[in-house]
């Protein structure tokens, strides 16, 4: 079709927040595709230790993970610190509190906000000739986030394709897999030495605490990100 550009689709550019499920996601990426760069967005949330977990993370892939180092290359911060302006989310805003809202949606809801990131991320990956966008995104999850289900990404790469005349695929291999299974699949990808770094390294709580090393890793034990997290946690181990 004239105007389409050909991206690679063995290069991918992974949404990567320093989260349990992008750092999943971003294995999942260096197990399957030859070349991998990756993404993060500083945009007022709640608290930045994700940010600073984001270079452990990748510092400690490339370390530790012989058979993905050479795979691993540029890391992208974007700052959309303006979105949070825009947006009244428990997630940017740090008074008020993380409950479940009017639309039976937690307060944490930032609108649309992987729309923006897919986006951004595009067009970065457009430029580098990286053809799959790779992020950590689950519709189990209990939060029941809009912009986090696999249909609203079909139409979104159809419009991003359709939009920048690309052939991009949206690739998201947590989409249909319980917190315990998220678990299982890390441990299938990296062993013993991938869930360490996934309790040590990655940071999920709402409350951006990190005092103490509990089984699942660490965060406050109470915010839905934990319980959700911890439970998953649990429910592998004792399936093994
Ligand atoms: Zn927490």
């Amino acid at each position: 079709m004239t105007g389409v550009k050909n991206l690679d689709l063995n290069r991918a550019l992974v949404l990567f927040s320093g989260g349990q499920d992008s750092t999943t996601a971003l294995a999942h990426a260096l197990e399957n595709y030859d070349y991998v760069e990756t993404v993060g967005f500083v945009y007022g949330q709640r608290n930045k230790i994700e940010l600073d977990c984001r270079l452990e993370i990748l510092k400690a892939l490339k370390q530790d993970f012989s058979k993905w180092a050479s795979k691993i290359s540029d890391d992208h911060l974007l700052d959309l610190s303006t979105f949070a302006s825009l947006s009244n989310s428990a997630l940017t805003d740090h008074s008020q509190v993380i409950t479940v809202g009017e639309t039976g949606l937690p307060t944490t809801f930032v609108p649309g906000r992987n729309l923006f990131f897919f986006t951004y991320a595009a067009v970065i990956a457009y430029n580098r000739n990286l053809g799959t966008l790779v992020g950590g995104m689950c519709e189990t999850d209990f939060s029941g986030y809009p912009d986090c289900r696999e249909e609203t990404l079909k139409y979104l790469v159809l419009t991003l394709n359709h939009g920048m005349g690309t052939d991009f695929e949206i690739v998201t291999p947590l989409m249909w897999k319980s917190k315990a299974q998220s678990w299982e699949l890390a441990h299938t990808l990296g062993g013993d030495a991938l869930i360490d770094l996934i309790r040590e390294d990655t940071h999920t709580c709402y409350n951006g605490v990190r005092e103490e090393l509990h089984d699942f890793g660490y965060g406050c034990q109470s915010c839905p990100a934990c319980e959700l997290r911890a439970k998953g946690y649990a429910e592998w181990i004792a399936k093994l």
